[in-house]
């Protein structure tokens, strides 16, 4: 179907297949607080190209936090993050701490990494293509006829062709979302982030938005997913990372972290989700 060529165009042009599995995202001592409190304590991780990583942890572990750094909405105090080679808005300052690679707006664009969000936060006064094809048009200056031809492709692509002209307060929570995901690939992102995409949803309607999500992991996007959706990371995860107390306290395959876990915190973790 023309629709999965848009995924897998999308995940390729992320990089190429020859590049699977190099270093893409590198996370070195990423440290940052919020005044006195330590949120992230020193996070390394490496997540290679084409690799779906998803990261668990009990509410306040540090998750969102490390995904808003990663995706320049947060400074941090110290470390250091490349996104495909490219440091992410700070580079360590002679003498110690960070400074600033200069124009966040910038950083942000060149970066190429899309965010989707527990709430959906579409623009209410959109349609749903109006809301896909926004940033390509106002941010990367796309002509608006070829935005309008590749937000129909995204739309058809996460079965919401019906719904282009559509307001979002016409959609579901499901449908929503996945406009939500139409409009994070539109920039043609490298790396997809997701902040517990399906967690505001009616139980429902949780099943599309994962369908959309698998079928981007399938064609090879790389991502990193923070969800308590146990069953989508055991499937579709290459990786388990779990976090809590803003370290990352154990990591490997779903079988070794989700279904035989080394340490006390994750099993505990995982008898309060399963
Ligand atoms: P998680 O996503 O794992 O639930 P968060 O990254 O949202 O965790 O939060 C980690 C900790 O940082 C929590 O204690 C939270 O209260 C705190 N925190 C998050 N955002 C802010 C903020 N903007 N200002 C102050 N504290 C914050
Ligand atoms: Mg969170």
């Amino acid at each position: 179907p023309a629709g999965e060529d848009v995924f897998r165009m999308l995940a390729t042009s992320a990089g190429g297949a020859a590049k699977r599995g190099e270093p893409f995202v590198v996370c070195r001592n990423v440290q940052k607080s919020y005044g006195d409190r330590a949120v992230l304590k020193g996070i390394d991780l490496t997540v290679a190209r084409g690799e779906v990583v998803v990261l668990l942890g009990p509410s306040g572990s540090g998750k969102s936090t490390f995904l808003r750094t990663i995706n320049h909405l947060e400074p941090m105090e110290w470390g250091e993050i490349t996104v495909d080679g490219r440091h992410v808005g700070y580079v360590p300052a002679p003498g110690g701490g960070l400074r600033s690679t200069g124009g966040l707006a910038k950083a942000r664009a060149d970066a190429r990494i899309g965010m989707v969000f527990q709430h959906f936060n579409l623009f209410a006064h959109l349609s749903a293509l109006e809301n896909v094809i926004e940033a390509p048009i106002r941010v990367f200056g796309m002509a608006p006829d070829a935005a309008r031809e590749l937000g129909l492709k995204l739309l058809a692509e996460v079965g919401l062709s019906a719904h282009a002209d559509h307001l979002p307060h016409r959609l579901s929570g499901g449908q929503q979302q996945r406009v939500a995901i139409a409009r994070a690939l539109a920039i043609s992102p490298k790396l997809m982030l997701f902040d517990e995409p399906t967690s505001a949803l009616d139980p429902e309607l949780v099943g599309e938005v994962l369908q959309v999500m698998r079928k981007l992991a399938d064609a090879g996007m790389t991502m990193i997913v923070v969800t308590h959706e146990i069953r989508f990371a055991r499937e579709v995860a290459d990786r388990v990372v779990f976090m809590d107390e803003g370290v990352i306290v154990e990591q490997g395959p779903p079988s070794e972290v989700i279904d035989d876990p080394k340490q006390e915190r994750t099993r505990r973790f995982l008898r309060v989700m399963e």
